[in-house]
């Protein structure tokens, strides 16, 4: 599964952020405040403070770096010469992750930043490069470019060049903070979704041939030029407006759903169904949208749901009255995590 079976396009698409990633993602946003860092982050300092760091010439273009970690010495790590600074930037801030992360032991050599956020093969390896994604392009300071940008992303992508990083380093952590209906492509050969962004479609497809659909199908597109490189992007979903729910309406928006759903379903058991599926559709935009615009939620999850199996619910009038609701509950941030933590 995952990106080993697109070798040939290098087509990414929408494979979640998995959970043991998000150990390194705190640590990280941890070191970023307490050290009061924004990009571009002095790594070297940061790593030369932990270790003693030398940069080698040697010809396995497989390993980027070796960390040496004896009892009784200070760490060695010695770094593959390239002729790309902002790589080694990023393996830099790699072997820092392997350092600050307590339960990482000390490892024969790395190759960085394959990408291959793969669950069954997850490793120490990807959970040091999301350290370093999270370090040199923090959450907090990406989350500051969405608020000020909007949906601006010609200008976000832009921003992306003060942290100093390779292009892709950059989209990827982009893909990190953006919610679905955003698609990339660089190099012109990868094409990179947001999480929960429709793109199987694109899967045999050569990069000019999905370049056109994309084209073709997108709300809005416009690119940028990032470390060099030009990225292209789609916005997938269009912007909508969440309606206001009627005041009179007393019914609870569970009942609401429930309504919704009968008017399409007449076996009971499937309506229970299709509710289980969607508030599970919706729980999962709870946790990673918490705060934002209830407008932005409300157009991704009416995206979400056109691109689903259950887009028929789409028609009903207090299915989208729901959804609506649902978007301001996610603006308000009130999850039941939240609830649960109060008391
Ligand atoms: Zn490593």
């Amino acid at each position: 599964m995952a990106t080993a079976d697109w070798p040939s396009t290098g087509i990414r698409l929408d494979l979640p952020i998995p959970a043991p990633a998000t150990a390194a993602r705190r640590t990280a946003s941890l070191v970023v405040s307490r050290l009061d860092l924004e990009p571009p982050v002095n790594i070297e300092e940061l790593l030369r403070a932990r270790a003693e760091v030398h940069r080698v010439d040697w010809p396995h273009k497989t390993v980027d770096a070796i960390l040496l970690k004896l009892s009784g010495h200070s760490p060695s790590v010695y770094l593959r010469a390239t002729d790309n600074l902002f790589r080694e930037r990023f393996t830099m801030a790699h072997e820092l992750g392997h350092l600050m992360l307590p339960w990482h032991l000390p490892r024969a050599n790395c190759a960085i930043g394959t990408g291959n956020l793969d669950l069954e093969k997850y490793s120490v390896e990807d959970e040091a490069d999301i350290f370093a994604s999270c370090l040199l392009i923090p959450d907090a300071w990406l989350l500051d470019l969405l608020r000020v940008h909007g949906d601006d992303m010609s200008e976000i992508l832009r921003e992306l060049n003060s942290a100093e990083v390779t292009t892709i380093a950059g989209l990827r952590a982009l893909r990190r903070v953006l919610i679905s209906g955003w698609i990339f492509v660089a190099y012109n050969k990868e094409i990179i979704a947001t999480p929960g962004t429709s793109a199987h479609e694109l899967r045999n497809m050569s990069v000019r041939k999905a370049r056109r659909r994309l084209e073709s199908q997108c709300y809005a597109s416009g690119e940028a030029i990032v470390n060099d490189f030009t990225v292209r992007w789609y916005q997938m979903f269009s912007p909508a407006e969440p309606p206001e729910r009627d005041p009179a309406d007393g019914r609870t928006l569970h009942q609401q759903l429930v309504d919704a759903i009968s008017m399409v379903e007449s076996d009971e058991h499937e309506r229970t169904h299709l509710a289980n599926v969607c508030n599970g559709k919706v729980g999962g935009l709870l946790r990673e949208a918490s705060g934002r615009p209830a407008t932005e939620t409300f157009s991704i999850l009416k995206y979400r749901f056109e691109s689903s199996h259950v887009a028929f619910l789409l028609e009903q009038p207090d299915f989208i009255s729901w959804l609506a609701e649902k978007a301001r509950t996610i603006e308000a941030g009130d999850t039941k995590a939240k609830k649960g933590r109060r008391k």
